[in-house]
């Protein structure tokens, strides 16, 4: 992506990505940003981990399919660390080289911005302290990209602009139609090349204004999550207190999102909120990282009546490798998710939305995707249903639903 046009009096973008005075002068800088970076890394490591460390193998057939499809991705919150996007590094889920390792084509980046101290999977207060606000800070984020919400997923989508126009033409940012097209078309010489999609996760980086919102297309922003894991403005999470459905202000934004075409992501919604977008919108919509009750009940995770309408609204799916969202994180759990949502609304429905960096333990890494591949066929899928789940229904997801 090249760099956004920035507001007038804020820093270029090069300027704006340097770590932050954590506080004091001389010596004691050294050792808090030190003391940072390891307290940052550290947290890193121990949040976001592969239960199957690389290297990975598979079968000999899973092998060579899983080398000639498109592999795509619905979600990785990887913008959030302290880790630079082009480096390989042992820690965390998804780098470029670990991308590339892994055969991936799309990956789409999500940005989360507030997260509740509470951490529960039910009732969480809007008002618990936040838990990236620390993280931020232990990640020497320049002080104007901490506060409000909005910023930090401006400062995010700076880096990913940043990874890209430092990747050399790896990292291929896709805004458009058409810029997938041109991405699809390259790639059939450069098969190295990933495409980024960024989304935010959680309406509250609106901080309640919609101007916000053209500012986040502005940056490349293309799915949207209103609620991630408590009540904000826009309307009632399914972690939340209320389950409320949309507010004013909530049908205000979807509305919005239709007119600029950007991809409602329902992922985190209370079922109150999710029927509300299905009865107002008429686009396509997402849910980048879900597990399904069908194998694993609970609020985290969607019934067969909502799957069923989701994918009555030209809708995709992407089943999340973790815990709650399955019984276990395992590739044959995340197979019995995506073998229970195909056989309830066609496997074109059905993708991967792994949460990789989402602070959650997964059973690969992004290099290790061909175990997934491996685990489907095991299961029975065709190599065309394989393909279809691996990347194909992301890639025409987006080819239908992103703008023109
Ligand atoms: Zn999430």
């Amino acid at each position: 992506m090249s760099e956004a046009a920035p507001e007038s009096g804020r820093r270029p973008l090069r300027q704006r990505l340097k770590r932050g005075c954590l506080g004091c002068g001389g010596l004691l800088v050294g050792v808090a940003l030190g003391g940072a970076w390891f307290g940052s890394t550290l947290i890193d490591r121990a949040l976001n981990r592969a239960l199957v460390r690389p290297p990975y193998t598979a079968s000999e057939q899973a092998t060579a399919l899983h080398a000639k499809i498109l592999v795509a991705d619905l979600h990785a919150d990887s913008l959030m660390w302290d880790r630079d996007l082009l480096e390989e590094h042992t820690h965390g889920l998804v780098d470029l080289p670990r991308l590339v390792k892994g055969n991936v084509a799309l990956q789409v980046f999500t940005m989360p911005t507030r997260h509740p101290l509470s951490n529960k999977q039910q009732g969480n207060p809007a008002d618990s302290p936040d838990m990236i606000a620390p993280l931020v800070w232990l990640n020497g984020w320049p002080s104007e990209a901490r506060q409000p919400l909005f910023a930090r997923a401006e400062h995010m989508s700076m880096r990913f602009a940043d990874a890209v126009e430092r990747s050399g033409g790896g990292l291929v940012p896709v805004r458009t139609q058409g810029e997938l097209a041109a991405f699809l078309e390259l790639r059939e010489t450069q098969p190295q090349a990933v495409a980024g999609i960024l989304g935010v996760e959680g309406g509250h980086c609106l901080d309640g204004k919609l101007e916000n919102l053209d500012a986040l297309f502005a940056l490349g922003v293309r799915t949207f999550g209103p609620t991630h894991f408590f009540d904000n403005r826009l309307g009632g999470s399914a972690h939340g207190e209320s389950l409320a459905g949309l507010t004013d202000f909530g049908r205000e934004v979807i509305a919005k999102l239709d007119e600029l075409g950007m991809i409602v992501d329902l992922s985190h919604a209370s079922p109150a909120l999710i029927e509300d977008v299905l009865a107002l919108t008429s686009r396509p919509v997402l849910v980048s990282h879900t597990g399904v009750q069908g194998t694993q009940p609970g609020p985290r995770n969607l019934s067969d009546a909502q799957l069923k309408a989701i994918a009555a609204h030209d809708g995709l799916i992407g089943i999340a490798f973790f815990e709650p969202a399955l019984p276990a994180a395992t590739v044959e759990e995340v197979v019995r998710a995506i073998r229970h949502t195909a056989n309830l609304v066609g496997v074109e429905r059905v993708a991967l939305g792994s949460d990789f960096d989402g602070s959650v333990r997964c059973p690969v890494d992004v290099s290790g995707l061909v175990k997934i591949t491996e685990a489907l066929l095991e299961d029975g899928f065709t190599p065309d249903q394989v393909e279809r789940i691996m990347g194909r229904n992301a890639v025409d997801f987006f080819a239908r639903a992103l703008p023109d």
